[in-house]
């Protein structure tokens, strides 16, 4: 996804993206031939991978209510928001907790464009606000008017890291820029972080890598102790850093937790 210096196009459709190949998986329409091509190709290597992105979906979800309904948060910075659909953060806290105010950031301006509808959409939403900008740059991302207007920092904030930090090569250390948003934020925020991963299908995490390569798109995956390292020293809560089927499932799972390969986990700043 590259932006045009001299104003030309700023969704470029020729090259697969993330938000737009999740969107594809999870049966949405907001994506091109290049991202349903990468979507399949991935699909070859982990046929799974659909019901996969639907139980990451599921996690940020469950993850969001948690936050709402057992720590009180009311303020929430979804990082790598994706196109907006049901089931995201903001339409779940627009559900829990009505009076909860939500930003959303993402780089990609696809996101930005579908955040209209959304905005309009949610009846009874505290605040949702869309923010382009990049897990990257922290500092930016923080210091942002419409954040800064839109959540309280010296409040609890629950942040959402899900299905993004595989977006980050380890030369772009993902590591400093989470550390930079935990340590901005006050004793009893929260975060959620899920996070592809290896250790469940080592070949087949290979062949996605492979593939993304090939399509000159980043993904990632990374083993348990790479994920829980994002977590610094904040507490992570029951069950703690787990297969993401496994963090507080809503009904007892009838498979192998591990059938969706994702690590998953919530903590508590101290
Ligand atoms: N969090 C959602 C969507 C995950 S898809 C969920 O789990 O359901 C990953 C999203 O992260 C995409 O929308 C992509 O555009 C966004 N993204 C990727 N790299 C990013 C970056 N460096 N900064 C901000 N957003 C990014």
């Amino acid at each position: 996804m590259t932006k045009d210096q001299t104003g030309g196009p700023l969704i470029d459709t020729s090259l697969p993206h993330s938000a737009r190949m999740y969107d594809y998986w999870l049966g949405g329409s907001s994506n091109f031939a290049a991202d349903r091509a990468m979507g399949q190709a991935i699909e070859q290597a982990i046929p799974g991978i659909k019901a996969m992105a639907m139980e990451n979906r599921k996690f940020l979800g469950r993850a969001v209510r948690y936050m709402a309904e057992e720590a009180g948060i009311r303020q929430f910075l979804d990082i790598g928001t994706g196109i907006p659909a049901d089931g995201d953060t903001a339409s779940v806290a627009g559900i829990v907790a009505p009076d909860s105010r939500v930003v959303c950031v993402d780089n990609d301006p696809i996101v930005q464009a579908h955040a209209h509808d959304v905005l309009n959409g949610t009846p009874g939403a505290g605040r949702t606000v869309y923010l382009e900008a990049d897990l990257r740059k922290p500092g930016e991302v923080l210091a942002a008017p419409l954040l800064r207007d839109t959540l309280d920092l010296g409040q609890p904030v629950g942040l959402l890291l899900v299905a993004i930090l595989m977006l980050v090569r380890d030369e772009q250390d993902p590591w400093a820029a989470v550390t930079a948003f935990l340590d901005a934020l006050p004793s009893g925020s929260h975060v959620a972080i899920s996070h592809p991963t290896q250790d469940f299908d080592p070949e087949a995490m290979a062949s996605v890598a492979r593939a993304a390569e090939e399509g000159h798109m980043t993904f990632v995956p990374r083993d348990r102790s790479e994920v829980l390292r994002f977590f610094t020293d904040w507490e992570l809560v029951s069950p703690g850093l787990v297969p993401v089927m496994a963090w507080r499932p809503e009904s007892p799972l009838t498979q192998d937790e591990r059938a969706a390969y994702y690590w998953a986990g919530v903590a508590r700043k101290p």
